[in-house]
């Protein structure tokens, strides 16, 4: 017995020995020089705000492009980058998409592709007089340029064309061939890019390389890290919706049964929420924390993070508690629709509630079927697939591939100290189409703390737009 106790009091002080080291030797990396950022190209800012001022709402749900505003889009792409018109073909998919093709001199590596969109959201008329500026103006005040779709998603487009124009006139001739491509649909259907990629498919192309929009930089995320993390989306969780009805006969509501159609699926529904399907950490997610571990200032946090062989299940559970990061680590399943009932004095028929859900890499829509039978536990309730649209979870780029270490590598050469990590994305974006042809797709922009997305002030900082322009001629002259 002395002995057993022995063994286990010398395993305990090797373990606690081994965190301890793992803790204090996992320190922050050395101080990480950026390059000095390149002046704006003549005109830059204006064609930014140029571009914000052509109002690019994103079509309805019939499809209905505004057509002029859509072609008067394309003679200010045409005027402004005469260079790009003049020397890169032009393919253009279901009217408002583009592919400019920049042929590099050796094509048998598999070429890049930038890519963006520019449709924006609506502007909700009821919230213009909240607005700091015109939301169609393009001001440029207060060290930003204003207005819709200046973050999402006309800055990579506008900072892709302008890398591209004035690397063509120094005369920048690329090894690896270069494809721009722009959706014109991206806020509503994405059917643009999906053509896009379905064209690209019949060509047999594939790509070494994809950077679309989606991870940005933050110095808010985590408040004990004191650097900035550039996030870098590698991977997108898939999307499913399943309708529950639930049916009893109804009657007068003066001489109600125990039961109704609504306490049936009320019911079922709460089971569903009391249960979570399991969470863990993907590779991504890992790699992530595993990255900015040594950064932060909080000893536990820094214990917990360093030695995940040992509290794995703890850094999981502490993920859990917020909403941004316990989507980050599981399924997530929540009911967005509820409808029941006709009159206050008539017991309904029918409960029918929709439930969506978002499911993360290496899970079905099966499963989350299976989850939730399983979890409402009830067959009075059937269930079906909600079939307007429904995505696999994609494959993940890898954090070691050539295409993560070039975007790391342009990242750290315009942005200062920056901890660079990858991310799962938890909304989708046009590049989800290109995971079929491509396993190098990227998500980011460097921004940093940007606001507004889809809301009242969406701004770029200038120093921003800067940076993004930067950052994309970094990865034009990495195709030399
Ligand atoms: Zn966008």
């Amino acid at each position: 017995m002395k002995k057993i106790l022995g063994f286990l009091g010398i395993g305990l002080i090797v373990i606690i020995a081994i965190v301890f080291v793992k803790t204090i030797t996992n320190t922050p990396g050395a101080h990480q020089k950026s390059m000095p950022l390149e002046a704006f190209p003549t005109n830059a800012i204006a064609h930014m705000s140029q571009a914000i001022q052509i109002q690019t709402e994103t079509p309805n749900d019939d499809y209905q492009f505004d057509t002029a505003t859509f072609l008067t889009y394309r003679k200010f792409l045409e005027t402004s980058y005469p260079l790009i018109h003049k020397n890169l073909p032009r393919t253009i998919i279901d009217s408002f998409n583009y592919i400019y093709e920049w042929k590099g001199t050796d094509t048998s590596i598999l070429p890049m592709v930038l890519m963006a969109h520019y449709d924006v959201v609506p502007v909700e008329a009821s919230a213009v007089k909240l607005w700091h500026a015109v939301p169609y103006g393009g001001e440029v005040k207060e060290g930003y340029i204003w207005g819709r779709g200046v973050l999402d998603d006309k800055s990579s487009m506008i900072g892709i064309l302008e890398a591209t124009e004035a690397q063509l006139a120094k005369g920048f001739q690329p090894k690896q061939t270069i494809l721009l491509c722009f959706g014109a649909d991206e806020e509503s259907s994405g059917n643009g890019a999906t053509a896009v990629v379905k064209y690209f498919k019949t060509l047999h192309k594939r790509f070494d390389i994809v950077v679309d929009e989606g991870g940005e930089i933050s110095t808010e995320e985590m408040k004990d890290v004191k650097r900035p993390i550039a996030s870098i989306g590698v991977g997108e969780k898939g999307y499913v919706t399943l309708i529950l009805t639930a049916q009893k006969a109804g009657g007068h509501s003066s001489i109600p049964a125990n039961s109704t159609a609504i306490d049936i699926l009320s019911k079922g529904l709460y089971n569903l929420r009391e249960n979570k399907m399991p969470a863990k950490l993907i590779p991504p997610i890992k790699a992530y924390l595993e990255r900015v571990s040594g950064y932060t200032d909080n000893f536990w946090k820094k214990m917990t993070l360093s030695n995940m062989w040992l509290f794995e299940r703890q850094v999981i559970n502490s993920l859990s508690e917020e909403p941004t990061s316990n989507a980050l680590v599981r399924t997530t399943i929540v009911p967005t629709i509820f409808n029941s009932g006709v009159r206050d004095n008539v017991i309904p028929t029918f409960a029918t509630a929709y439930v969506n859900s978002r499911i993360l890499p290496g899970e079905t829509q099966q499963d989350v079927y299976n989850f939730v039978e399983k979890s409402m536990n009830d067959t009075n309730i059937k269930i079906t697939y909600y079939h307007n649209y429904s995505t696999l979870p994609s494959p993940t780029t890898d954090v070691n591939s050539k295409a993560f270490k070039r975007v790391e590598q342009a990242i750290n050469a315009v942005v200062e100290d920056v901890i660079v990590a990858p991310m799962l994305m938890v909304g989708a974006t046009d590049s989800r189409n290109y995971r079929e042809i491509s396993d190098g797709v990227i998500n980011f922009t460097p921004m940093t703390n940007a606001k507004g997305y889809h809301g009242i002030d969406e701004r770029l900082l200038i120093s921003d737009f800067q940076k993004c322009i930067n950052f994309y001629t970094l990865l034009i002259q990495g195709s030399k």
